[in-house]
């Protein structure tokens, strides 16, 4: 085990929200512009906390997404800037908790503060293990030419190269008909 499963659940969900962005969701497009969409997103990863649902609680995540989408591209050491600083801005303060059916595990932000807010505090506890570890290698970008997508490699060799399934199957059929149409040429 790399990580704990609370780190490896609160970088699934950053890199599931860094990819609604436009060229890397599902449907190529921006995937977060309705609240409906924010609640659906939060709902599969049983996000626990405040929700307001309104455009404004909308706006503040996009927000997020565009700085923990920044951050993901940064080496180790700058990465501890962006991470200290949100701890800072946020007046972070890690506590355990115990709450629904999940056992004592870290909070550092109250689960009645803004949602952005606690989005991002939780992606920057997240990042302090990984950057302790010395494992921002496993937080990568999909391989896929016409992919924005970034994922949480968690395997052995940290080996693994597209972001989803979808992407690495479109790569292998392209692949597939690259050679085959070269075939044909020569
Ligand atoms: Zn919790
Ligand atoms: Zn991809």
């Amino acid at each position: 085990m790399i990580f704990t499963d609370d780190t490896v659940a609160s970088l699934g969900f950053v890199a599931a929200l860094s990819d609604t962005v436009e060229g890397a969701s599902e449907s190529g497009d921006d995937e977060l512009v309705e609240p409906a969409q924010l609640t659906a997103l939060l709902d599969a990863w049983y996000y626990s906390g405040r929700r307001d649902g309104d455009a404004r609680e909308l706006d503040e995540v996009r927000s997020a997404r565009a700085r923990l989408r920044g951050i993901w591209d940064l080496d180790r050491d700058d990465m501890v800037g962006e991470v200290n600083a949100i701890l800072a801005e946020a007046r972070a303060v890690p506590r355990l908790v115990r709450h629904d059916e999940l056992d004592w595990h870290i909070h550092a932000i109250s689960l009645q503060a803004p949602l952005a807010e606690r989005i991002l505090v939780e992606a920057a506890m997240a990042l302090v293990d990984v950057i302790r570890a010395d494992e921002t290698r496993r937080l990568r970008h999909c391989a896929a030419d016409d992919c924005t997508g970034v994922y949480l490699d968690l395997s052995k060799n940290a080996s693994r190269r597209f972001c989803s399934t979808r992407c690495g199957n479109r790569m292998a059929v392209r692949a597939y008909r690259a050679r085959a149409g070269e075939g044909v040429v020569s």
